[in-house]
Parts: structure tokens; sequence; C-alpha cells
């Protein structure tokens, strides 16, 4: 059963469709989606759930998801294990990023829920005290990605509960295990039916019903920069809030006083992280002139020497990519690049043999691709890193902000003067400096430009999921007050 709905799971009643295992090309399972009126029953549910759940204290509310966190950690191991029976990731990546991000993300939220708070009351205007409120906004419809379905449930439930709102939330039709294996741990937690619900189904049907629905108070989605667009245009049929994290062409730019062997390490595991289907991931890498032969031979010999198999071995660096289709994207982006000219300095194929069953490729290298190409412009999501040279400071910084993207970026660099200038003129909602990828649940995670708006994590996004209230008790108690006389006055003008 597929759906989580008032509490319980259900089946859907909408089509039927089947999900693979990408790093087989077996089928996993068949899954009966949700259909609208499916989607009707999950809101309707968080509409009732509201009233009793945004009435709870704070506390009451984070003892809930404290219990959250440890019904999460205690599946710990089925987690990982569905997370990358689904995705194709490795098992070392679930289970040492999903998972333990994802408990720790829950503790974050239950230590934050208490947090939660208006400014402090005073008179502004004559005679007035005024007091800020936070409140929740009512019911939730999220939309989550299949890159880290397990992360994303979190990124996107935690909050909006924390905060007081219900939610229902539809993850990828690719990947809604572990989604559905949170809101269970949520049950078990005594988080009460309603609260979270989970429907799962194809983009245009489920989603667009569900961003469309008058009983939504506010969408929340994760996803490429064109659907993006799409749940904008839909929100705006209902004038809903919308909080949007999309699409990333991270740069990672390397100045000539960089250590060079940290660079190449970083690049390697910052590119193909997850296969590089991470909005973070390093995508361009500038290297400026002097150290661009010597970095770009070591990338090459470091990803060269990555293993790439089954994702359940404990020895596997990097597993399948999501989909046999998303491979081929993923390759006819190298293969056109070869076409313009690119040098193509490691991997650049698919595994054979046995592994040409799985949707495997091999973390690439491609140099010589011009700074408008295609690969160095769009979205790839996969294990690509493209190189190019630059020589001023001015022109690194130039290119590196040179896409409509702008998620994150890196600079690498012992010169302080030269951090400094990376971290403010990259426009990024994330630069790193020396690293590139780590996060933390009490710092934001959103994009500017084309990788959208809104924040996720930290105590930003808690209060994405609220309402401001300004309320005013007047201290005047006369019938008439003196600001009325600018409208219409009952008391004659004074003569002087
Ligand atoms: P996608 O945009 O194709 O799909 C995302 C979700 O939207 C899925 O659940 C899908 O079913 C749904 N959807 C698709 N069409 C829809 C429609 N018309 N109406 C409503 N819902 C619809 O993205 P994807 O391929 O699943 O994920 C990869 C993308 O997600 C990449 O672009 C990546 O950069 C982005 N991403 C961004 C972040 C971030 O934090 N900024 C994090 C992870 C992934």
């Amino acid at each position: 059963m597929h759906q989580f709905i008032d509490g319980e799971y259900r089946d859907g009643n909408g089509e039927e469709a089947q999900r693979i295992n990408p790093a087989t090309g077996e089928v996993a399972e068949t899954i009966r989606h949700a259909n609208t009126d499916d989607v009707d029953a999950a809101i309707a549910s968080a509409r009732r759930a509201f009233t009793e759940w945004s009435r709870r204290t704070p506390g009451e509310r984070s003892d809930a998801i404290h219990r959250l966190a440890g019904e999460l950690d205690k599946r710990a191991i089925e987690l990982a294990a569905v997370e990358t029976s689904q995705t194709g990731k490795s098992i070392r990546m679930s289970s040492g990023f999903d998972v333990p991000g994802t408990v720790d993300n829950a503790s974050f939220y239950a230590g934050a829920a208490r947090q939660l708070r208006g400014l402090a009351a005073g008179e502004y205007g004559a005679g007035g005290t005024s007091m800020i409120r936070r409140e929740p906004i009512g019911v939730i419809g999220s939309i989550s990605p299949w890159n880290y379905p397990l992360q994303m449930a979190g990124w996107k439930i935690l909050p909006a509960i924390a905060a007081g709102n219900t939610i229902v939330l539809k993850p990828s039709e690719l990947t809604p295990g572990t989604t559905l294996l949170f809101a269970e741990a949520a049950r078990d937690a005594g988080i009460p039916p309603g609260v979270i619900n989970i429907v799962t189904g194809p983009g245009k049907g489920v989603g667009e019903h569900l961003v469309k629905h008058p009983g939504v108070a506010m969408t929340s989605f994760t996803g490429s920069t064109a659907v993006g667009r799409r749940i904008m245009e839909l929100a705006s049929q209902t004038a809903k809030r919308v909080h949007l994290e999309l699409g990333g062409k991270a740069p990672f730019l390397v100045f000539d006083d960089a250590d060079l062997e940290a660079a190449a390490h970083g690049a390697v595991a910052a590119s193909t992280i997850n296969g590089g289907q991470d909005c973070t991931a390093a995508t361009r890498a500038y290297i400026q002139r002097p150290m661009f032969e010597a970095f770009t031979a070591r990338v090459a010999e470091l990803m060269d020497q990555m293993i790439v198999g089954d994702p359940a071995k404990d020895c596997t660096d990097l597993g399948s990519l999501i989909t046999h289709a998303h491979r081929d994207k993923v390759a006819g982006f190298v293969e056109s690049a070869r076409g313009y000219g690119a040098r193509i300095l490691a991997g650049g194929e698919a595994p054979g043999g046995k592994m040409a069953a799985g949707a495997f490729y091999r973390p690439t290298l491609v140099v010589d691709a011009a700074q408008d190409s295609p690969i160095v412009q769009e979205e790839i999501f996969g294990p690509v890193l493209t190189a190019l040279p630059f020589d001023s400071d001015d022109e690194g910084i130039r290119l590196a902000n040179d896409t409509p993207y702008g998620l994150a970026a890196s600079a690498w660099t012992n010169d302080l003067g030269r951090s400094l200038r990376a971290s403010k003129e990259i426009q990024a909602g994330c630069v790193w400096i020396n690293d590139h990828i780590p996060i933390v649940s009490e710092m934001p995670h959103g994009g500017y430009k084309d990788s959208g708006f809104g924040k996720d994590m930290s105590a930003y996004s808690l209060e994405e999921y609220t309402n401001i209230k300004h309320v005013v008790f007047s201290q005047d108690r006369s019938s008439h007050k003196g600001w009325q006389n600018t409208v219409f006055r009952t008391t004659p003008p004074s003569s002087a």
C-alpha cells in the first residue's frame, strides 16, 4: 500500500505503475498511485488534524518530534536499505549521510519548535501596544524529488509540523518508499492521524491537484526549475504562498594559491556525490591557469580510481543513477560535448558487461567545452565535471556567476582577501571556502536566481511555515480617538 492518509496505509485509486530497481533494471514492486479523490481525502484529514495540532503547546509538539527522531533512528538499517534500493545510491551514502542527516534534522526541529517567537511588545504608536504573533499557516502541500527522498521528506515535513501546520506530501513517483516509512515512524511516535499524509503518483495528476487545491494554504516544492515555474503559475490561481528549492549548477573556483591536492579530492567528492544527482554538486570547475594541467590530471586520476558498482556493497563508491532514461540523458550531454570539440579526461561512458543492465555511468571529467556550451550551462544531474582555465580573479568570479542558477558554490584559496571577496561576490545561497557539500541542520539551504527562493533547514525554514500577525492593544479609552479627526471630525476645530 502506497498512500498514508489519516494515520494509516491505504491503496491508491489511481493508475498502477511498476517501480524499477535502477541498479538491476528489474521490476522491484507494483504501485497503485493516488487519484484526485485520494488527494482530497488526504487534504481533508490534514484540515481536521490542524485544529488540535496547531493548538498544542510548542513543548508538546517538541516532545512528539523528539520521539519521531527516536523512531527514525530505530529504523536506520531499514531506511538505508530502502533508500539504496529505490535510488541506486551507494549504501555508504544512505547509511552515512541520508539517515543520520534526517535523524539529526528531526532532533533539531524538536528543539526549534520551542524557539518560535514573535518580537517583544512595544508602544510604536501613541497609546497602542503592539505584539507580533507567529502562527501556523494551515495545510501545507509539499512536493519532493527523487534524489534524496528521505532527507527531502524531513526538510519539508519537520519545519512545517514543528510550527503547528499539518501536511500532505507527494514524493517523486520513482521513490515513495522511505517517505512512507517516515510517516509510519511519525505515527509510531504518537503524532496524531492527519498531521502527516503522503500521497504518491505522477506530477501532472496528483501533484498539480495538490498545488491547485483551495484547501491547501502553501506549496513547498523541491525539484527542477522548469517544474518550479509551473508550480508558481498554478499556485497563483489561489494566491498561495510558494517556497521553491530548484536546480543548481554549482561552480568550483580554484585560485592559484590553493592546496592542489585538497582541491582535487574536493572536486571528485563534490562532483560525484549521490552520482552527481545533488542540486549543490560541483559541476563547473574553474582553475587559475598555472594550476590547470596539474589539477585536471589529478582529478582524472582520482576519478578513475572510483569503484562503480552494486550500490548494496560497502566497497562501492558510486552506485547507479536513478533511471536508465536519466543515464542516457547524462550520456547525451557528454556525447554532444565531444561533438563540439570537448575532450574527455576521465569516464565518459557507461560500464559494459554485467553492469550494462543497471543505470550506471562512470565519473567523468570534461575539458575544452566553451563557457556558453550546454554542458557548462545546463543542469546535467550526473557525475560529470567540466573544467575551464581562467586568468584574473575578476574573470574567475565572473565565470562562476555566469549561469542562470545560484544555489551553491565553492572557492579554494589560502588568501584571506580572495576568500572574503569570493564569499561576497558569488551569487549563491551557500558559498564554501576550501570545501564543498557539507550541510548542517542549524544552517539554511536555498537558492538565488533561477535556483528558487525560500530556505530549507534551520530556524529560517521554521519561519517560512508561519504567518506573522500584528496585534494592537489600544490604551486610549476615549469614544473618539485623536487620529480619527483626519477622517471625520465630531468636535469643532480649536480656534487657535
Ligand atoms: P522534477 O522537477 O522533475 O520533479 C520533482 C517533483 O515534482 C516530483 O515529485 C514530480 O512528480 C513533481 N512534478 C513534476 N511535474 C509536476 C507538475 N506539473 N506539477 C506538480 N508536481 C510535479 O525534479 P526531479 O527530476 O524529481 O529532481 C531533480 C531536480 O530537483 C533537479 O533539478 C535538482 O536540482 C532539484 N533539486 C533541488 C534541490 C534544492 O534544494 N534546491 C534539492 C534536490 C533536488
